[in-house]
């Protein structure tokens, strides 16, 4: 199961299932165990130091042999922390989700009442209930696992809260499901990880509240041992006979810390969002890990890239995201890349500055260029003086990418002073230079505004002005229209193309969509499977795509007033870079596919001055007519 594997890759984790599950199958045999009664006193046999004859640990100030009650005692501990904890998450995620879940007066009464249970020290509860109790194991058990249900409830409905407004609840709704079907079907699968998870890492905690009770005599009653009982009567011998205490003492720990360390692990486990690789904290740079040599720039462009391979490694997986691109653009150019979704343009940008999250990913071959210097494993300071400097970013979701608590304008003033140390009132004129360079109007007073007040046309100039703060001479830019509509779209593209002449700037245009490509660019290459398929200016491309895949592509974009023609999709999928075939990674989608396409690989070679297509039967005559 994935999840146990991704257990035992935690070495503290297992560590800890190791101990736990030994002690725990101890506790389980302790009764068949040829173990003397743990309750017999022998007062001539008092305090016998360890490793006597017939007492492997000593007995206590009573004789009682505390090997066995240690065991006994270990037994009843787990016993105890175990049922309190199973009882305070039961009735405790029941509370959190029907506050939850109903919301409004029902979640004001439920968690007003758990307010209160919280507002009390929890000892202090604790000894409280059992005051009004009474003494004894089981009045124990139920002041333990009442002080943690608010623990529970207040956890779980911050959850339930969260799920119980998302669209597939709705759905479930809508589909006329009863709220208690849908508590238990739809909200109930959704919390119980963190059920789990809260339980695990609680678990340890009761052990020790139920000792603390049993230590001043309010949990189990002698003559029965657990480990806060067998604690509380070694006290008085603590300096005399330290081994009574420490027997118990050592117990309490090592239960307590293996619980602990498998409780984060299975935490680290459960967690949907751990699970994906965020629990290995990403490098600042990506790994570089080449084979063979580096390949020399292809041109003398300010920056060229050659030969760029970048995988993921994903447990037993690999996943060639791009294989052996060969790009570069000039100083004021616009190079647009071009693919379908997956097909390694995102993998391609983020490697020039070594922004690829490593683990997983792992640049494995090829050189960057940027105005004549290789920094593909270029030292990370070399790469942190490059980026947003020299190289700059603008990515697809603007509001992902702003801070949502800060001010835009405190964020470009934030932008502009790690590269450059400017006063506050500099970087304050330069940052509404910035506004008003991409076209926002009342830049003055925009500057004091929030992301989330901003329309996303607003929001993505901040993010091209966020990207010119430090007047960098490469913008790649992420697919930054997707998320808009057509109109607004049509704004950010001149905003670019305007920049692109005032300043100079190259621009890397990544996208999906040739009508924009056709916009903004002098050049384009097409994307598929990690490797370019076709190059050439986008001109000479549109009126004549070479390779199938291309000319799948233009067909794709609708055309206003194009008459009635048929709008096509390209049939099937693009491949899993995780098993490419050894051919033509396009033949299976191809109407032209031959036998040979598949036979082996398929080179990027020139097919028309400033063209290159990987194709074995490329469209090389322009006969092709609107
Ligand atoms: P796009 O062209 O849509 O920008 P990407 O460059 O983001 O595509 O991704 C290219 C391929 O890289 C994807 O098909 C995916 O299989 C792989 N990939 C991207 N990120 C990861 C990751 N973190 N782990 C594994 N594979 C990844
Ligand atoms: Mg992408």
């Amino acid at each position: 199961m994935a999840f146990l594997k991704l257990l035992a890759r935690n070495r503290l984790a297992l560590a800890g299932l190791i101990v736990i599950g030994m002690v725990v199958v101890l506790a389980l045999i302790t009764p068949l165990l040829p173990l003397a009664d743990p309750d017999v006193t022998d007062t001539p046999n008092r305090f016998k130091p360890p490793f006597s004859e017939g007492a492997i640990l000593g007995t206590d100030h009573l004789g009682r042999d505390l090997l066995s009650r240690l065991m006994w005692g270990t037994r009843l501990s787990l016993a105890m922390g175990l049922a309190a904890a199973i009882i305070a998450a039961t009735i405790g995620s029941a509370i959190g989700i029907i506050a939850g879940y109903y919301g409004g007066r029902t979640d004001n009464i439920i968690m007003r009442g758990v307010d209160m249970l919280m507002a009390f020290p929890y000892i202090l509860l604790a000894l409280a209930i059992v005051a009004a109790l009474g003494p004894g194991l089981m009045n124990a058990l139920i002041a333990v696992a009442a002080v943690n249900v608010p623990f529970f409830a207040r956890n779980i409905r911050g959850i339930t809260v969260g799920i119980a407004h998302k669209e597939f609840v709705d759905a479930a709704r809508l589909a006329g499901m009863r709220d208690r079907e849908i508590i238990v079907a739809e909200v109930l699968p959704n919390v119980l990880p963190v059920i789990v998870i809260a339980m695990s890492t609680t678990v340890g905690w009761m052990i020790l509240e139920t000792a603390g009770l049993s230590f001043l005599g309010l949990g189990s009653q002698p003559p029965q041992a657990d480990l806060g009982s067998m604690l509380g009567e070694a006290r008085s011998a603590l300096i005399t006979n330290p081994h009574t205490s420490i027997v118990p003492g050592a117990m309490i720990l090592i239960i307590v810390m293996a619980i602990n360390l498998l409780g984060d692990g299975v935490r680290d486990a459960l967690d949907p969002r751990l699970k994906s690789g965020a629990l290995s904290r990403p490098m600042p740079a990506t790994t570089v890990d080449r084979q063979g040599a580096v390949p020399a720039a292809k041109t003398e462009s300010l920056l060229d890239i050659a030969g760029l391979r970048t995988e993921f490694r994903v447990r037993d997986r690999l996943y060639k995201a791009v294989s052996g691109v060969d790009l570069h653009v000039e100083k004021g150019e616009c190079l647009g890349i071009i693919g379908e979704s997956g097909s390694g343009k995102s993998v391609t940008a983020l490697s020039v500055m070594g922004l690829v999250a490593s683990p997983p990913g792992v640049i494995t071959g090829g050189a960057v260029h940027f105005d004549g210097k290789e920094i593909i494993g270029a030292p990370y300071e070399v790469l942190r003086s490059l980026r947003g400097r020299r190289v700059a970013y603008i990515f697809q979701d603007p509001l992902a990418t702003l801070h949502p608590l800060y001010k835009v304008g405190d964020q470009l003033i934030e932008a502009i002073q790690s590269h450059d140390s400017v006063s506050s009132a500099d970087a304050r004129s330069r940052a509404i230079g910035l506004l008003k360079s991409v076209r926002i109007p009342n830049a003055e007073s925009r500057i004091e505004s929030y992301p989330y007040e901003m329309s996303g046309g607003m929001r993505q100039r901040v993010g091209i002005a966020m990207a010119l703060a430090n007047n960098p001479d490469v913008i790649i830019a992420d697919e930054p229209t997707t998320a808009l509509d057509v109109t607004v779209q049509a704004q950010i593209l001149s905003v670019l193309s305007d920049l692109r002449r005032e300043r100079g700037l190259a621009i890397i245009f990544i996208t999906h969509d040739f009508g924009v490509v056709g916009q903004l660019c002098d050049r384009v290459a097409v994307m598929y499977a990690g490797q370019i398929v076709e190059e050439g200016p986008t001109a000479a491309v549109l009126r004549n795509p070479q390779h199938p895949y291309t000319s799948r592509l233009i067909d794709c974009v609708p055309t206003l007033g194009g008459g009635q023609r048929k709008l096509s999709a390209i049939p099937g999928l693009p491949p899993v870079v995780d098993n490419l075939p050894v051919g033509c990674a396009f033949a299976e989608r191809c109407d032209k596919a031959h036998a040979d396409c598949r036979a082996g690989p398929v080179e990027l070679v020139k097919t028309e001055e400033a063209r290159k297509t990987r194709c074995l039967f490329p469209e090389v005559v322009s006969e092709r007519s609107a």
